[in-house]
């Protein structure tokens, strides 16, 4: 029966045809795109002919003739659709971290009169330790952040608090925030928002200009496909930009750069958040990335992305063995973002025992085992094989070998 309704489920899956655009392992169950997304033969092919091509051939000139000093622009303009954003507000450029860093004291000094960051206990680390970066840096007077428990949000935001500070997605438990509501409720009392969308950029549809995000940050390398430590990028309304200054005013975001003058002036628009030059080769990988998002709509990958993992429910469900394994993640599928997660004491070595099974997920500390679905180029029929997999691994409880205890720097 179950084997019936996978194959069917693949076979009526309107995004299949999208696999063939990604180099993937034989034999490899990929379940953590969420923290790497796959190689898309497009960057690969784009990596080649920049490499070879564009550096190799025409070395400095390539700034001008392949305009790879209109990249992080360029870029930006393919990302924007995916966040429901017109065009001249997504730039690309640094980390998430940084980005954060930047669009946080813009919105800090937005509102002078005010010095409270208010965010969530549990938000991504480097979220958090961004703010309390700059909370050393300016003092509490101007930064101060506050992290209160995720149910107590909508009861903290008081009309002393500049900015609200928020993880779309949880990284931990997929749990996903209302960001209309929390951005409104936000505006009511004169808040500025500030969204990360790592978990959500070419995950889930958004609608940034709509909801009337102020600014926003997210990942190159989750489910954009960007490939490791590909840069990030910044969201900034059309309607702050002439109101706006960045602190970190590097020559990228001059007004003009070539001038070589010894003052800082800004550039108008988007532009003004660059900070120091691009990574050419990083931003061509996930620009070429971003193809496949060409014929995607965004609410049929949602879709498949919550019959993938309503599949995995449904499937564990059948094996009492997998009882174990404690949902930790929103039980209604609208709640979450495009990941499962599952509580065990032993999380770390079935991660590591699955991994040798040909199933990759990820582990998240402290006792966290983490499936990531990415639609683009997951199949049904690998989710049958993911849980197959993973009730032998718990039946015999092979986690507990002792090769699977050694924990390594990055889980
Ligand atoms: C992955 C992730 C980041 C990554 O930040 P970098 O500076 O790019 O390393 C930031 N925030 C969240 C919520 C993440 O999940």
């Amino acid at each position: 029966m179950m084997i019936n309704k996978i194959q069917r489920l693949d076979a009526n899956d309107p995004l299949a045809h999208k696999r063939k655009e990604f180099i993937l392992p034989n034999d490899t169950i990929y379940l953590d795109g969420n923290s790497l997304g796959a190689l898309t033969y497009a960057s690969a092919e784009r990596l080649k002919t920049v490499v070879h091509h564009q550096w190799g051939q025409d070395l400095i000139g390539g700034w001008n003739c392949h305009d790879w000093i209109g990249l992080p622009q360029r870029t930006g303009e393919k990302i924007a659709p995916l966040l429901g954003a017109e065009r001249g507000q997504v730039v690309v450029c640094d980390s998430v971290s940084v980005n954060l860093y930047k669009v946080l004291i813009t919105a800090l000094n937005m509102r002078p009169d005010r010095g409270k960051v208010l965010s969530e206990q549990g938000n991504f680390p480097t979220d958090l330790y961004m703010a309390q970066g700059i909370q050393a840096l300016l003092g509490e007077d101007r930064c101060q952040l506050l992290s209160v428990p995720s149910d107590h949000l909508e009861q903290a935001l008081d009309d002393d608090i500049a900015v609200l500070m928020l993880t779309h997605i949880n990284f931990r438990s997929g749990r996903i925030h209302d960001m209309q509501r929390l951005t409104q409720l936000a505006h009511d009392k004169g808040i500025l928002v500030v969204w990360d969308l790592a978990h959500s950029a070419g995950a889930v549809p958004l609608e940034l200009d709509k909801w009337e995000v102020d600014f926003a940050v997210g990942c190159g390398y989750k489910y954009l496909n960007g490939g490791p430590g590909a840069p990030a990028f910044i969201y900034a309304a059309h309607r702050h930009h002439s109101k706006v200054s960045q602190p970190l005013s590097g020559w990228m975001g001059h007004a003009n750069p070539f001038a070589f003058s010894d003052d800082y002036q800004a550039a108008q628009g988007i532009k003004q958040f660059l900070t120091g030059t691009p990574s050419i080769l990083a931003l061509a990988a996930l620009d070429a990335a971003l193809i496949v998002f060409d014929d995607v709509d965004m609410q049929q990958l949602r879709d498949k992305s919550i019959k993938l993992a309503e599949l995995f429910l449904e499937l564990k469900n059948e094996h009492p063995t997998l009882n174990e394994l404690t949902l930790a993640s929103p039980a209604d599928s609208q709640d979450r973002g495009s990941q499962l997660s599952f509580s065990h004491p032993h999380a770390h070595a079935i991660c590591q025992a699955l991994i040798d099974a040909g199933v990759i997920p990820d582990f998240r500390a402290p006792d966290i085992v983490r499936f990531g679905f990415t639609p683009l180029y997951l199949r049904y029929a690998e989710i049958g094989q993911a849980i197959e997999r993973l009730n032998e691994i718990m039946k015999d409880k092979r986690y507990l070998n002792a090769k699977y205890q050694q924990k390594k720097t990055v889980t």
